[in-house]
């Protein structure tokens, strides 16, 4: 296998259109990435919508990824793949608004990054029960660098099975059993 890298965690929200083919589609993207391994995939969640107005729910997932790519170039990619998949960039956008998908960088190894365009780890993931719930289940022993604790202690103060359920395994997205090398 392929030497060096870093173990990154991406974060996949959906709530327009058709949400389990816009999830196997960010894995079907993501899979054909050079300098980008995909590893494991967590649950996919099905919650209720957090942001401005009458939203439609969503399903949210985490993926772990080794990534050879400095993180601004991982962050394009990401973009790309939401530009491509039909994500509204446009100014009139309401940030927090609907969206077919949402890619967000939650970590990128032990970094921590404070660009205009890229914030690592990503600000609001201790606050986000539908991040967190599913990132507990790939990474539970993760350190936040900023904060000092695991993501397993975070995501226990947040546990909300109420608002986060457990959705079903759309076609195309990986099982567990396809787990590879994240804790080696
Ligand atoms: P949110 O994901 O918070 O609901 P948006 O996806 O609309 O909101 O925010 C996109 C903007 O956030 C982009 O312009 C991007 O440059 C910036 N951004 C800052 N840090 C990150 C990150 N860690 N992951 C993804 N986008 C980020
Ligand atoms: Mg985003």
């Amino acid at each position: 296998m392929r030497e060096g890298g870093e173990l990154v965690f991406v974060a996949v929200g959906a709530n327009l259109g058709d949400r389990e083919a816009s999830f196997a589609a960010v894995v079907e993207a993501l899979e054909t990435e050079p300098d980008l391994l995909l590893l494991a995939a967590s649950t996919v969640y099905e919650t209720d919508p957090i942001g401005p107005g009458e939203q439609a729910p969503y399903l949210n997932a985490v993926l772990g990824l080794r990534s050879w790519l400095a993180p601004l170039e991982l962050l394009r990619r990401l973009q790309r793949i939401e530009a491509t998949l039909g994500r509204d960039r446009t100014a009139s956008a309401i940030r927090w608004g609907a969206r077919t998908i949402d890619l967000d960088l939650l970590f990128y190894g032990d970094r921590v990054i404070e660009l205009p365009e890229l914030v690592v780890p990503h600000p609001r993931v201790h606050e986000r029960a539908f991040v967190l719930m599913p990132l507990a289940e790939l990474a539970p022993d993760l350190v936040h660098p900023r904060l000092g604790t695991t993501i397993d202690a975070i995501a226990r103060t947040l546990f909300d099975p109420q608002s986060v359920r457990p959705w079903r395994r759309p076609e195309g997205w990986p099982g567990a059993a396809s787990e590879r090398g994240l804790r080696g």
